[in-house]
């Protein structure tokens, strides 16, 4: 049987933990011939590519690209190439956060977190999109968050990344239109990978409770579901955005978030 996306490359950036592994593996098994990339620990990238592999993908690669330095995001794409002859599905997932207030917000984290969650982005669109032209098909998922349409206090960087990843998104979108390229944004609310434990043990430790106690705080303030977003449940929306259905979708922002940006 030919799976859904039997024959597509997809390069999935920030795909050896969390959220981009699980969009990984959701492609892998749809049929797609696998970029990973990331900068874990040895353990931990082996540990990704055995996962996707036994999700039945036919090739799983890996680039050790770090995405803050503009010459190694442009590397990831000829890593790439190196392996596969199109990119066809570039999942813009690799995030990071820092929390601080913005008196406290130093030059170099809002440097550094603008460069991996939007410049990086813009660099990967630019670069893979004459691929996708020239085979006349391709799919640009940007995973930006909730706050990429809301706000959050003490997240100055982050908060203006994902905006700007939800307005690079609309003009990719515009630009490539008239073709059989689309791009859209995932806006996520709180999920439990490693980028939001930080979050959850630095406030265990402010208010001197569990790491349990202050899951639970951290979800009441601002996801009305209090559960968190499941990883697999955002890989299998970036799956739909691949598939035939979703052609006429595009410059989209999609929440996923328990009703956070609905109150
Ligand atoms: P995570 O920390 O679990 O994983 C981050 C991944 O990015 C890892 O594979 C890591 O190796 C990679 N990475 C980090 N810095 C990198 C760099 N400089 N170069 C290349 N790769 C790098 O995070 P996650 O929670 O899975 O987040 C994935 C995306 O989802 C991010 O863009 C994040 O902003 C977004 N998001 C997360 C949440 C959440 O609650 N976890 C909510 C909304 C949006």
């Amino acid at each position: 049987m030919t799976s859904l996306l039997s024959g597509k490359t997809a390069l999935i950036t920030g795909s050896t933990s969390g959220i981009g592994l699980e969009i990984a593996r959701q492609l892998g098994r749809a049929g797609c011939g696998l970029m990973l990339n990331g900068i874990d620990a040895p353990a931990i990238v082996e540990n990704a590519i055995a996962d996707c592999r036994n999700t039945g993908a036919h090739k799983v690669f890996f680039s050790d690209a770090n995405l803050a330095d503009p010459m190694q995001t442009k590397r990831l794409v000829s890593d790439t190439f190196d392996h596969f002859d199109s990119i066809d599905i570039l999942v813009n997932n690799a995030g990071v956060q820092h929390v601080a207030a913005i008196e406290e917000f130093s030059d170099e984290n809002w440097d550094r977190i603008i460069e991996i969650n939007l410049s990086a982005p813009f660099r990967l669109s630019r670069q893979v999109l004459p691929s996708m032209r020239e085979n006349g098909w391709g799919r640009i998922i940007n995973i930006a968050s909730v706050h990429g349409l809301v706000a959050s206090r003490h997240k100055s960087a982050y908060v203006a990344a994902k905006h700007g990843l939800v307005g690079l998104t609309k003009t990719v979108a515009l630009e490539t239109a008239a073709e059989a390229i689309t791009c859209n944004a995932l806006c996520p609310g709180f999920a439990r990978t490693a980028l939001m434990e930080s979050q959850i043990a630095a406030r265990a430790q402010a208010e001197n409770i569990s790491p349990e106690k202050s899951a639970e705080l951290i979800l009441q303030e601002k996801q009305p579901s209090k559960s968190f977003v499941e990883p697999a449940d955002i890989g299998s929306m970036v799956t739909f955005l691949c598939s035939k259905a979703s052609a006429q979708i595009t410059g989209s922002a999609f929440t996923i978030d328990g009703g956070w940006t609905a109150q």
